[in-house]
């Protein structure tokens, strides 16, 4: 029997009680809204707790200090990570994928190495591999999909060899919402000796992680998309990984010591956190990460899933609108553990007779907020013949009003558009 109840969490959200009335907001993937226990814990810290961290010898500082890395404690338990020393704070995703991709190009990629992404990646997980394989000089691949949405492994096998280096997918397509074969994945990338990296941003906010069980070597995701302040995410990394990479950026707090001939450099996490960090940012995560596990969240999860297949049922009865997510009946979506989950319950659709953009903006008149457009993965737009679509991702807090209120505009919008 599940606990969650969306109605109950609703309350838990200012953004979400004030224009009740008026939004049905379903661009959660873009960002989620925050809860009020995350935006209490940072006006707090700025209200009675700020001071820089890790330099100051007074109790304010030290007390900010105990916070900031009481949170990568918290996080490392997120991810049933072994050791919060491997746990780095980044300003995001992006941020955590590039530092990656710079740590990588110092002693492991060389023209002779192959990188594997797939054609479902956000461009964070493509353009970093994009910008190096152009300086350096090693081959890129895009694994294909198959019908259900997710990496064809059987690609991923004939694509596997010595020359491979890393293996860098999203864990859940922020297009599609489908959730990769991990496992299986991280197997093949085990026996062909190459790192596995998981993009998390759109896994974290609905699934529990476990990046020992996953099999992974780096593991990243951002704040803002799991209830959570913007500006801050993580980049997880076995340990061994983080040691041999290099930092990435120079100055204050990544150093032992410092002369005017050189320098010495700290040991991990400081060694990648150069500069002063984003302390409220990281406190914010630890207070949505708290947030998140006070909740029923395989509950959380099938909510999302339910309305994601009320979404796409109510879809089918417009005959010019195709969508992009999974075709398997609603009993075999929802799911009793997070190991079974196969999608999370994003719905991207495109329309045959109006334009994504068209769509977004008249339903923006109806208080619907949507992303519309490619999402930040163009080539997957490209592999699926569509320029843009419109994507609708439902998370905790809405509800079957919010989908309905979609469906009136959409209808609405025929009237106008197709007329
Ligand atoms: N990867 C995926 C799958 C995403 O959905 C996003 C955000 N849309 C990112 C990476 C980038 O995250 P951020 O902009 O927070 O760095």
């Amino acid at each position: 029997m599940t606990t969650f109840s969306a109605e109950k969490i609703r309350q838990d959200f200012p953004l979400i009680k004030h224009h009740h009335k008026t939004l049905a907001f379903l661009d959660s993937a873009a960002s989620s809204q925050k809860p009020h226990q995350v935006i209490e814990r940072m006006d707090r810290y700025y209200r009675y707790e700020h001071a820089n961290i890790h330099r100051g010898l007074y109790a304010l500082s030290e007390k900010a200090t105990q916070a900031y890395e009481q949170s990568r404690t918290t996080v490392a338990d997120f991810l049933t990570a072994p050791d919060p020393k491997e746990v780095i704070f980044t300003r995001g995703c992006t941020e955590a994928i590039n530092l990656v991709a710079h740590g990588l190009s110092h002693s492991k990629l060389s023209a002779r190495s192959e990188v594997i992404l797939s054609v479902a990646e956000h461009h964070a997980n493509i353009v970093p591999w994009q910008m190096l394989a152009k300086k350096i000089g090693f081959k890129l691949h895009f694994l294909p999909l198959t019908e259900n949405g997710v990496v064809d492994i059987e690609v991923l096998k004939e694509l596997l060899s010595e020359r491979t280096t890393l293996v860098s997918i999203a864990h859940v397509s922020n297009v599609l919402g489908t959730i990769q074969p991990v496992q299986a994945i991280s197997q093949l990338c085990k026996d062909a000796g190459c790192y596995f990296m998981l993009d998390g941003a759109q896994a974290t906010p609905h699934l529990e992680v476990d990046v020992t069980s996953l099999g992974v070597d780096f593991y990243v995701f951002s704040s803002h998309k799991m209830c959570g302040p913007t500006g801050v995410g993580v980049l997880w990394g076995k340990r061994q990984h983080l040691e041999e990479m290099p930092p990435y950026h120079g100055g204050g707090d990544m150093i032992e010591k410092v002369t005017v001939d050189g320098f010495s450099i700290t040991d991990i996490p400081h060694k990648f956190e150069a500069g002063t960090p984003h302390i409220a940012g990281v406190i914010g995560l630890e207070a949505a990460i708290i947030y998140l596990k006070s909740l029923d969240r395989l509950g959380a999860l099938n909510h999302d899933i339910e309305l994601g297949i009320y979404l796409r049922e109510a879809l089918r009865s417009f005959p010019y609108i195709r969508t992009y997510c999974p075709n398997t009946t609603a009993s075999a979506l929802t799911c009793t553990s997070f190991l079974e989950a196969s999608w999370v319950g994003i719905v991207s659709f495109s329309h045959l007779k109006i334009h994504a953009h068209d769509l977004a903006c008249f339903a923006d008149t109806y208080g619907v907020a949507l992303r519309a457009g490619h999402h930040c993965a163009m080539p997957l737009h490209s592999y699926l013949k569509t320029s843009s679509t419109l994507r609708a991702s439902p998370y905790l807090y809405n509800n079957c009003a919010d989908v309905d209120r979609l469906i009136e505009a959409l209808h609405a919008a025929e009237k106008v558009f197709l007329a």
